[in-house]
């Protein structure tokens, strides 16, 4: 199953960590290189010399909720801060209507502090947005919020939920992100890759079919730690259901345990 499935990605989205223009020259062909080339010379033009010389990206993950990032993500967020990679995890709203009889303030409180916690644990940054967490809006001055967000933090690599899904916060992160993507490659300022991920596959994440995956074998006990540090949000019950989606993208993939992806098809091969 596993040359299988590298002869039909041509290993694309598989091996070793290398570095992007390695990871091009070694693996693509034919007209994927031809796009892929391209976009990597237009992230290199955006680039500060520093940046390009030492060869790390920057990699926004973008999520409904405090917790999506880390549950559908944690084990590849993982993986990326160890190569150096900079990673941005960058939350909708403060889960301010996601623990019963709190006030919304109380919840935020709490769900922001659980989301800086899971940021330490894997060496990621937190931004949250402004919106407010079961209200989400998605029009031209929200999605503008997200464009301004982008311009300034220059990422390389945008990495959102998937736009099927039954929450309606999860919807609008897929919107609000694409339309601010959209918007950059527009202007030509900036061209990151975009990915999507999946969450609670099911309840949440529907229709889900990815084309990359992500070995996480040896990430168990730091996606683990970073998704009960979710405390209030039954991470009993949704790391388990999280971790028999890994496992059956692993066996998908042929690994233990991975994460998936899908890719835009004007992306580039995935990071790592
Ligand atoms: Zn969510």
């Amino acid at each position: 199953m596993k040359k299988n499935i590298e002869e039909q990605s041509g290993n694309r989205f598989r091996g070793k960590s290398s570095s992007r223009r390695e990871f091009i020259n070694n693996s693509m062909g034919g007209m994927a290189l031809i796009g892929a080339a391209a976009n990597l010379g237009k992230s290199e033009e955006k680039n500060s010399p520093e940046k390009t010389k030492a060869g790390k990206l920057k990699v926004i993950v973008a999520g409904g909720h405090p917790g999506d990032p880390e549950y559908g993500c944690g084990g590849t967020i993982s993986r990326l801060t160890d190569l150096g990679h900079e990673v941005v995890l960058l939350y909708l709203n403060r889960g301010e209507g996601g623990i019963q009889g709190a006030s919304a303030s109380e919840a935020a409180r709490t769900r922001t502090a659980e989301a800086l916690q899971a940021c330490q644990i894997l060496k990621a940054r937190a931004i949250f947005a402004t919106q407010i967490d079961g209200q989400s809006v998605v029009d031209a001055t929200h999605s503008g919020e997200f464009l301004r967000i982008f311009e300034s933090e220059k990422p390389d690599v945008i990495i959102t939920q998937w736009p099927i899904d039954n929450h309606p916060d999860h919807r609008a992160i897929a919107s609000l992100v694409y339309e601010a993507w959209h918007a950059m490659i527009k202007s030509g300022k900036n061209r990151p890759d975009l990915f999507y991920y999946e969450v609670s596959n099911g309840e949440d994440t529907l229709m889900f079919t990815p084309d990359c995956y992500v070995d996480i074998s040896h990430k168990d006990e730091i996606k683990h730690k970073a998704c009960f540090a979710h405390a209030s949000q039954a991470p009993e019950k949704f790391y388990s259901l999280q971790d028999q989606v890994a496992m059956f993208r692993g066996i998908e993939s042929g690994y233990k345990k991975a994460e998936a992806y899908v890719r835009h098809i004007w992306s580039g091969p995935f990071p790592v």
